[in-house]
């Protein structure tokens, strides 16, 4: 007889995505390992047992003072790891809406001053109480929608003290939400202000100054880069990716968004554990990732939200080969903080199957984020899961807006409706 704390009954389906390679690649994303009519057990936190409901009484013992929680005939599946975030920054750029809705591109608005200098502006300004308020907020309705591991980002401070403060504050940000939050370093997300036409001494002051200290601290688990004409070249990413890999850092690049910046070739030659964005890659770079083993993590709202009609490669990308994995990209150029969604645009825009997009947002996504043990649900893992009103995984990105009822971090309701 096992033991257990919380039992999750009454699932139509759970999509536990236990088994198979780590990442998953090609048709093999179209497995999600289901079991239907479902119960799930935990126990401190972690899966003690995962079956179908009409086994579990025979087979678990709730303790006393356990909680039996009922999934109302949902689909339970593994808590949504969002493998790519900027939800660090202050302000918004509402303002810029109707620019961007008449054309105006990203890199026009940051050259006035607008965009991403417009947050740096306010994020620099902001204090830490302030930052770690709104960004919390922003973390516990993600976790509300599903998420329980988040990849958040530096990137608004561009500077040697504001970029630590800012990962500094990620830690305390997941004591405040309960969520896992995995640090990554974008010191290189622009060239700032005080370093105009100067990108090769804002990379030289980071390698020699910034990038020691992140890594001494232990702030960051990875390190990023814009790499991007008009924002860092290839040269200059990989020399900053070449130091932070020295320091014990993964390395992660932000890759052909706009134009073909040479950032997924980049990648591979790198062997980093993600390129990400990916739109204007071509066939002969998206083999060299597939080849490298590199993830591609794509960024489906993101496109959608660009003014030029794009849509994000996933249908190309899993046809290569690649491990795709999901995420957000939640900023204030494009304020996503539903999973869901994500996945809605994974299949419907990146033309995914819904089961792809569920493997691209758990398990491959765990991956990419350099978390093995999440993106499942498996016997001796954290118990992180949600609980999604929808008879079968099947329904998942192909219904836009699906909100769990239950969603639970290493067995503790992050949310509850
Ligand atoms: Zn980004």
């Amino acid at each position: 007889m096992i033991h257990a704390d919380l039992i999750v009954r009454d699932a139509a389906e759970a999509a536990t995505l236990a088994a198979g390679p780590v990442p998953r690649v090609g048709p093999a994303m179209n497995d999600l390992a289901r079991v239907p009519d479902a119960a799930i057990a935990v126990d401190g936190g972690l899966v003690v047992w995962v079956g179908p409901e009409r086994r579990v009484s025979r087979e678990v013992r709730l303790r006393a003072g356990g909680r039996a929680l009922d999934a109302a005939g949902g689909t339970v599946v593994p808590g949504f790891v969002d493998a790519h975030t900027h939800v660090l920054f202050a302000g918004d750029r509402a303002a810029e809406i109707p620019l961007r809705v008449r054309g105006a591109s990203y890199r026009e608005i940051a050259r006035r001053g607008g965009g991403l200098y417009s947050t740096v502006r306010a994020t620099r300004a902001a204090g830490s109480r302030e930052l770690l308020r709104t960004a919390a907020d922003r973390l516990r309705r993600m976790a509300a929608n599903g998420a329980t591991v988040v990849e958040v980002k530096s990137g608004y401070a561009l500077d040697h003290v504001g970029e630590l403060r800012l990962l500094r504050l990620i830690p305390r940000l997941a004591r405040a939400t309960g969520l896992r939050l995995v640090p990554t370093f974008l010191g290189a997300h622009a060239v700032p202000p005080e370093f105009e036409g100067r990108a090769d001494d804002y990379i030289d002051s980071l390698v020699r100054r910034t990038l020691p200290a992140v890594a001494r601290g232990g702030l960051a688990r990875f390190c990023d880069v814009f790499c991007e004409p008009g924002f860092f070249s290839v040269a200059q990413s990989e020399r900053l990716l070449r130091a932070a890999a020295r320091l014990g850092l993964g390395v992660k690049v932000h890759a052909d968004e706009f134009v073909l910046s040479g950032g997924a070739r980049l990648a591979a030659r790198l062997g980093a554990r993600s390129a990400d964005h990916l739109l204007a890659t071509p066939a002969a770079d998206r083999g060299r990732l597939a080849r490298a083993g590199v993830s591609a993590v794509l960024l489906p709202m993101t496109a959608f939200a660009s003014t030029a009609a794009r849509r994000s490669p996933g249908r190309e990308m899993v046809d290569a080969g690649v491990p795709v994995a999901l995420g957000t990209d939640c900023s204030p150029n494009t304020w996503v903080e539903s999973m869901p969604l994500v996945l809605a645009g994974a299949v419907h825009g990146g033309r995914m199957t819904p089961a792809e997009a569920l493997t691209a947002a758990t398990v491959n996504a765990a991956h990419a984020s350099g978390v093995g043990d999440a993106g499942t649900i498996e016997v001796g893992r954290p118990a992180d899961l949600a609980v999604l009103p929808i008879r079968s995984a099947d329904l998942v990105g192909y219904r836009f807006d699906v909100r769990p009822t239950l969603v639970l971090r290493q067995g503790k309701p992050v949310f509850t409706p």
